[in-house]
């Protein structure tokens, strides 16, 4: 493998079941992020110039060398990451949808399209395109480093765009591999380019210049990302942290909730933005479905072996963060049910659930972002949407019902909801994904995400002169009045 390449300072990924260095990189400087942002801008005239047919070749070229060394790929994850292979397989099918939707449907929902005029403009011919934008960066976090930063980039570059990939400094071997694999179907020129360091390499390449930055990470460097960007007008996108809810009502299937609830909870170790960090039971099921859930949940265990059930805080900060929210918990009356407080220092967290938890508690607003949950009883479903809506992040939501579970949807202030399961919206290509308040703004997949990396332009040609000329100096004394009057006729009813 090719690693960029800057002499000076260095940083190295390494296993979080282990802490074996996994490779080093150089940690690039505001002199390397220009000369590939550069770059991107001459290799991006070149991609657009591929044309629609041309991308789309490419991109579903590149999501076939991934499907094919997907295991490759998966173990590299596992070592920068820690999570068992099986769930990062999951990750990885997924992404490989995206691309292929991504390059299937650039041509129609960005092509041209006519769109009919107004009256007054009858005698033109209204036309609508969206053009790429240029250089996108993408800044890319770790918990699940292909399909997150994917989200952006496969449909960045369907839309025409060139794109420069910072991906997190804990998995950037596993962002080398990416661009590494566009590189064999797209060898001409950088369309996809790596930059690997921390958050002064990102800082350096919201300043670069790109003509947009998408972000995906905590909301706190959010917020540092579109003060930067403020500067030069850059428009960003931010998919941020979460604090999702998992609602229960009183006709849900318990045993289907408790087993989404609980993979919901700790796979990954907690560690996904749409992880769920609060359940909300409806009190005539709440004593069962306790049951069923911490039946669940009482045999998995963190490690890095091949039984275990997700792996270590794959931030070594991380961890503190997680003690310090079941601390807290369980001082203001919260009580666990399974698990109990944390040894400081440990990175390998076994499952802790807690209930009876305050709201106003860092375990109920903050993100925790780690393999513990809180199950609070509620008076019924409209009580659980009041609750699980108090909140600032708003990115997912689930709801676990029948027959009012899609009205608690949509009264629900998330991005997305799901009934019934969770998560499975990742993997509808169709769905865009985004959030509300702290989770950030602008959306990813589907048309909505095609539309992110690209501008609308609309052009209106003239076909034959006007039956009635207004702007002109010319036009006739009576041309506005007879204008008012037919608008009058149209319009003045209603
Ligand atoms: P993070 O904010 O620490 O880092 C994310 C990326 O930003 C990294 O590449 C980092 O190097 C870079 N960065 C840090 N400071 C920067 C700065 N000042 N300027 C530019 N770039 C900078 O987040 P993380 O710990 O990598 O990821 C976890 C967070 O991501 C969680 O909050 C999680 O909820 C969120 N997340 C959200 C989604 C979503 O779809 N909304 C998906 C995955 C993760």
């Amino acid at each position: 493998m090719t690693v960029p390449t800057q002499s000076g300072p260095t940083f190295a990924s390494r296993n979080p079941n282990t802490g074996d260095e996994v490779r080093r990189f150089p940690l690039q400087d505001e002199a390397a992020v220009a000369t590939a942002v550069d770059a991107a801008h001459i290799a991006g005239r070149w991609w657009v110039d591929l044309g629609w047919t041309g991308r789309r070749a490419r991109l579903q070229a590149w999501k076939g060398v991934i499907a094919r060394r997907a295991e490759e790929l998966a173990e590299l994850v596992h070592r920068e990451q820690g999570r068992p292979v099986d769930d990062i397989l999951i990750e990885i099918i997924i992404a490989i949808d995206h691309i292929d939707w991504a390059a299937r449907h650039a041509a129609k929902t960005l092509g041209v399209r006519s769109v009919r005029p107004s009256l007054l403009a009858i005698n033109h011919a209204a036309s609508l395109s969206y053009e790429p934008l240029g250089v996108v960066a993408v800044i890319g976090p770790w918990n699940y480093p292909v399909f997150t930063p994917l989200g952006s980039i496969a449909y960045a570059l369907a839309a025409g765009n060139a794109v420069v990939f910072k991906p997190s400094e804990y998995t950037p071997a596993v962002g080398q591999w990416l661009v590494e694999a566009f590189a064999q179907v797209v060898p001409e020129h950088p369309v996809l380019q790596l930059i690997t360091g921390d958050g002064s390499t990102g800082a350096a390449l919201c300043r670069a210049n790109v003509d947009k930055v998408s972000f995906t990470g905590s909301t706190a460097t959010g917020k540092k990302i579109m003060a930067a960007c403020a500067e030069t007008l850059t428009p960003v996108l931010l998919e941020c942290g979460g604090k999702d809810a998992l609602l229960v009502d009183v006709d849900a299937n318990l045993d289907h909730a408790a087993d989404a609830a609980a993979y919901g909870a700790f796979s990954n170790a907690g560690q996904t933005c749409v992880a769920v960090e609060r359940i909300y039971v409806a009190a005539e099921v709440y004593d069962k479905f306790l049951e069923k859930f911490t039946e669940r949940v009482r045999d998995l265990h963190a490690g890095g072996g091949a039984d275990a059930s997700y792996g270590a805080m794959t931030m070594p900060s991380a961890a503190a963060t997680v003690q310090a929210h079941v601390a807290d918990a369980l001082a203001r009356g919260g009580r666990a049910v399974v698990g109990g407080p944390i040894t400081p220092g440990t990175r390998t967290i076994d499952p802790v659930v807690l209930t009876d938890v305050p709201e106003d508690s860092l375990a109920m607003t903050a993100e925790t972002f780690g393999p513990t949950v809180v199950i609070n009883k509620v008076r019924d479903i409209d009580e659980a949407v009041d609750r699980a809506n108090a909140s600032e992040y708003g990115l997912a939501a689930a709801v676990f019902g029948k027959a009012r579970a899609r009205e608690a949807a949509d009264r629900l202030r998330t991005g997305s909801v799901t009934i019934n399961s969770w998560v499975m919206n990742a993997s509808v290509p169709a769905l865009p994904w985004g959030g509300v308040g702290s989770s950030g703004f602008g959306r990813i997949h589907g048309e909505d995400g095609l539309r992110e990396f690209a501008r609308a332009k609309s052009i209106l040609r003239e076909r034959f002169p006007a039956p009635i000329v207004l702007t002109s100096y010319a036009r006739h004394p009576r041309s506005v009045s007879l204008v008012l009057k037919l608008t009058k006729a149209l319009h003045g009813r209603s």
